[in-house]
């Protein structure tokens, strides 16, 4: 009798508590992520300890207007600070930009021993999961950050990884960003001076 109930509790009642555990470690990591704020105003302001206790463990990080403006004016404050930190905790850096200059995308690739991939396409997910794959982590081991809610908060939408927004360094706006901007861009607060940038040669080479 014993044996018999040895073998049902093998059979059926483990497999089910170990599926219902599973399905509650999964419930609680998306919960987990849930936690981290939806936007910020610059990435230097999100806490890394925050995103390391949720399990974070890599960031995908978008370029343009979020680390430097398009327009090569302006850095986001502390930015190189902040990865340099977050490196130190153990968390892993993948670019993916839109951008289709590619000698500004190989600069901070290098500059910021990040590495990159352009036109990346987003939101599409092709490259988020070569970014993931290189990584070597899954989409809740992931935050993707940006500024752009259509491509890196969509992007990261479309492969189940949490994201931040952060504010758009300020840039001159494009056509469209003239009529949608509003829906898709955090707008960069007044009390938040970025920084100066002045590119030289020396930063983006003779293309
Ligand atoms: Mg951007």
């Amino acid at each position: 009798m014993l044996n018999l109930l040895a073998i049902v509790l093998k059979k059926l009642v483990f497999p089910t508590a170990r599926c219902f555990l599973k399905q509650s470690s999964t419930v609680i990591a998306t919960l987990k992520a849930n936690e981290l704020p939806a936007q910020v105003d610059i990435l230097a302001s999100i806490d890394i300890n925050q995103l390391l206790s949720v399990g974070i463990r890599g960031v995908i990080l978008d370029l343009d207007n979020t680390i430097v403006s398009e327009d090569d004016r302006y850095l986001s404050p502390y930015a190189e600070a902040w990865i340099g930190q977050a490196k130190d905790l153990g968390i892993k850096f993948f670019f993916l930009s839109n951008g289709k200059r590619h000698h500004r995308v190989e600069y901070w690739s290098s500059y910021l021993d990040i590495p990159a991939s352009s036109p990346a396409k987003k939101p599409f997910p092709r490259a988020f999961r070569k970014a993931m794959r290189y990584m070597q982590l899954s989409p809740r081991e992931v935050v993707i950050i940006g500024d752009s809610r259509h491509t890196d908060i969509l992007g990261a939408w479309l492969v189940s990884c949490s994201s931040i927004q952060v504010a758009s360094l300020p840039h001159p706006p494009r056509w469209w960003e003239r009529l949608l901007g509003k829906y898709v861009q955090k707008p960069y607060p007044s009390d938040q001076k970025p920084w100066a940038f002045q590119p030289s040669s020396y930063h983006y080479g003779n293309p």
